[in-house]
Parts: C-alpha cells; sequence; structure tokens
C-alpha cells in the first residue's frame, strides 16, 4: 500500500470545490492506487457548510480517502501538503475597484504563502485557481522565499480546454486529435489563445479553419467564456474549472507528452518580462515543467502577447508596495515614510484578519 499523499484545498466549501474534492477522492487526480487524505481549509464562517461536505465525502465510502481534516487553521491545512489547490478567493465586491481586488486577495495568498513556507512538505506543488490567478500566484510564491518558485503555478488550462474543444467542432474532428494548442498571458480577457502551432492529427489547424473564424469568433470566445456560462447557468462555471485544475496537476505530478498552457514564473523567454507569472506552453515531465522553446511568433502573436503582459505589469504594479515589502520590510517602511516596519506588518495583518472575518 503506497504512503497517503497530502492534498490541500482551499475555499473547500465553494462551488468549483465542491466538484473538485469528489474527483480527486475517487483517485482521478493522482490514481485509483493512490491513498490521499484531504486538508479542506475555509474560513471561519463556511466551516459549516464545510462540515456538510465532509458528512456527504464520508457518504460516498471513497476506499482512497484516509482522512478529512477541515479546518480554518491555515498552517494546519497546509501542515505537511504535498499538493495544494488554492481555490478559495475573495470576489469583486459592490464598487470595488481593480486594485482594492487585487490587494484584497494579495491579503489572503500572502498568509498563504508563508503557511506554505512554514508548514507544508518543500516539494509541494501548488496551482492558483482563485482570481486574479496569476497575480495571487506571485504574491504566494513570494512568501514562501524557502520553495522553489517553480513550485507555483497558476491555471489557464480552462482557457486552454476550452479552446481545443472549439477547434474540435468547428473542424468536426475527435477533441483528442486536437494537440499543441497555447494559451498565452494572463487568466483574463487579455489571454491570448495562439492556433499557429496547432496540430489536428497530420494537418496544421489552418488548414482546417480561417483567419476570420480564429481572430473574430475563436479568440473572443475563449475570452469570454466565463461570461457567457454565467448568462446561461446564472452561475459560474464550476465544473469544468475543477476538471481544468485536475488536468493540470495530474499532468504536471504524472507527466504528459501533449503540450499544456501553464502560468509559471517567467524566465524572460520570448521576451516576456520576468518575476510576473505568465501563461506559457509547458512540457511535464519527472514532476516538472519546463517552457517550450524556439517556437516561433508572427506579428499578431506577439502584439496580443504584449498586452496581456502589460496587463500581468499592472496588476503586479497594484501590489508593488507589498512586494517589496515582503522582500525588504525595513527599506519599504524607510522609504514610504509610513511608520516602522512592524507597523507595516502589524497594518497588513489586520488587512487579513479583516478580510478573513
Ligand atoms: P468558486 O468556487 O466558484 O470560485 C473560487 C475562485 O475560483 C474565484 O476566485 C473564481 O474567480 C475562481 N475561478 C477561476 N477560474 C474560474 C472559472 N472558470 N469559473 C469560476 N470561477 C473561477 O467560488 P465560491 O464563491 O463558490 O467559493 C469560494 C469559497 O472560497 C467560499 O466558500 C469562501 O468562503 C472561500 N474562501 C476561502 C478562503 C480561504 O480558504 N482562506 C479565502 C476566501 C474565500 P471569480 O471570482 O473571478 O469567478
Amino acid at each position: 500500500m503506497k504512503k497517503a499523499a497530502r492534498i490541500t484545498i482551499t475555499g473547500a466549501a465553494g462551488q468549483i470545490s465542491y466538484s473538485l474534492i469528489f474527483r480527486i477522492a475517487s483517485g482521478e487526480f493522482l490514481g485509483k492506487d493512490q491513498p490521499i487524505i484531504l486538508q479542506l481549509l475555509e474560513i471561519t464562517p463556511g466551516i459549516n457548510a464545510l462540515s456538510g461536505v465532509a458528512i456527504e465525502l464520508s457518504d460516498c465510502a471513497f476506499p482512497l480517502v484516509k482522512e478529512i481534516i477541515c479546518t480554518d487553521n491555515v498552517d494546519l491545512a497546509f501542515q505537511n501538503s504535498e499538493y495544494a489547490f488554492l481555490v478559495g478567493a475573495r470576489p469583486r465586491g459592490p464598487g470595488m475597484e481593480r486594485k482594492d481586488l487585487l490587494q484584497a486577495n494579495a491579503a489572503i495568498f500572502s498568509e498563504q504563502g508563508k503557511a506554505i513556507n512554514n508548514s507544508a512538505s518543500k516539494s509541494i506543488k501548488v496551482i492558483v485557481v482563485g482570481n486574479p490567478a496569476n497575480t495571487n500566484a506571485l504574491i504566494a510564491l513570494k512568501n514562501a522565499p524557502d520553495i522553489d518558485p517553480s513550485q507555483f503555478t497558476a491555471m489557464t488550462r480552462l482557457d486552454h480546454n476550452r479552446a481545443q474543444s472549439q477547434v474540435a467542432d468547428k473542424t468536426g474532428s475527435p477533441v483528442s486529435s486536437v494537440e499543441n494548442i497555447i494559451i498565452w498571458g494572463n487568466h483574463s480577457a487579455t489571454q491570448y489563445p495562439d492556433l499557429h502551432h496547432t496540430m489536428i492529427g497530420e494537418k496544421s489547424a489552418f488548414d482546417m479553419i480561417n483567419n476570420d473564424w480564429y481572430k473574430n469568433e475563436l479568440i473572443p470566445c475563449v475570452q469570454q467564456r466565463g461570461a457567457e456560462i454565467i448568462k446561461a447557468r446564472g452561475a459560474s462555471s464550476a465544473a469544468s474549472a475543477a476538471n481544468a485544475a485536475i488536468n493540470h496537476m495530474r499532468d504536471w505530478a504524472l507527466g504528459t507528452d501533449n503540450w499544456v498552457s501553464m502560468g509559471v514564473l517567467s524566465d524572460g523567454s520570448y521576451g516576456v518580462a520576468k518575476d510576473i507569472i505568465y501563461s506559457f506552453p509547458c512540457r511535464c515531465s519527472n514532476g516538472r515543467w519546463d517552457i517550450i522553446q524556439d517556437l516561433a511568433l508572427n506579428d499578431f502573436s506577439k502584439e496580443k502577447m504584449k498586452d496581456s503582459e502589460r496587463e500581468l505589469l499592472e496588476e503586479k504594479e497594484a501590489i508593488r508596495e507589498l512586494l517589496e515589502w515582503i522582500e525588504s520590510p525595513s527599506k519599504v517602511s524607510t522609504l514610504s515614510g509610513r511608520g516602522d516596519a512592524k507597523h507595516l506588518e502589524n497594518a497588513w495583518f489586520d488587512a487579513v484578519n479583516a478580510l478573513l472575518r
């Protein structure tokens, strides 16, 4: 019998988790022979709802589930964790500006990054689903200096899967024959679905679709798909987001020959600014991802990639002071003239606590 793997899921009483947890418990993430321990985190007001999820999990009698931990204690949730799905995030409230949303989530992901650093396995693999996912992942990794930054990623796999499915439908091809889709950039409306390298069987996708459909239908469809689902279902996508999170983590943990899109820390590949979480085409093997290199880019692609990079740099700018403070608390307190480092730290944790109440 294999040793049980510890899996943390945050926002565990939310709608994405309601699909995600049960699929993980049935073995769809790590396989039907891998026992697991589920470490489920919620904010305190969500704990009651989470206990209901735990009752249902228990009623499923999943043979792989060895233990279920439900908690609002962040350190406990990440204790020795080997895989983390960071799903819970603060939604945009009435009158909330983008910057407010970024900062509110920065507080949550900062606290979780610290807990990962202090409590999790040093080999933990982290996917951030909660939006703004790319920048939330950046915050978490900056707060976890003892964990290799390559172990923090953001989800763009749902966008990847959406593009793959649209191309299969349009060309009447099996979805599995559509390969080498790329999502570049941010998980937002500026993301760039790139079909220039996509193959359908032996053929280039562009031999089977036309440029007009690609530019005027496919790209906006993938970028706006979330809104379309909300309009039709009256609620945001949940099962497809959970499915994509499992695809992302399973391929990363167990390897795949396919190209997959993952938000990862930019190393400057393709001229993308370093030190932002940007979605690149990746290959996964031996528990690592590597960015696929040396793909030719036309001017259209370069322009779209820049638009998304610009947005991510703006998001980073909105939380610049926080990042500078994480990297060098004493320097920021002097520069900002707002008091000593302890004062800033207290203000920061007050903000975290207020948000988590
Ligand atoms: P969901 O489970 O529907 O969504 C969770 C997060 O995933 C949101 O940030 C959402 O972004 C994001 N997301 C990413 N991709 C998608 C997608 N394709 N479709 C929909 N959402 C996507 O939210 P719920 O409100 O149902 O649940 C969130 C739970 O998280 C709540 O139970 C809350 O209590 C909890 N929470 C937990 C925290 C913690 O564990 N510390 C902190 C904050 C909240 P978007 O908002 O843009 O849709």
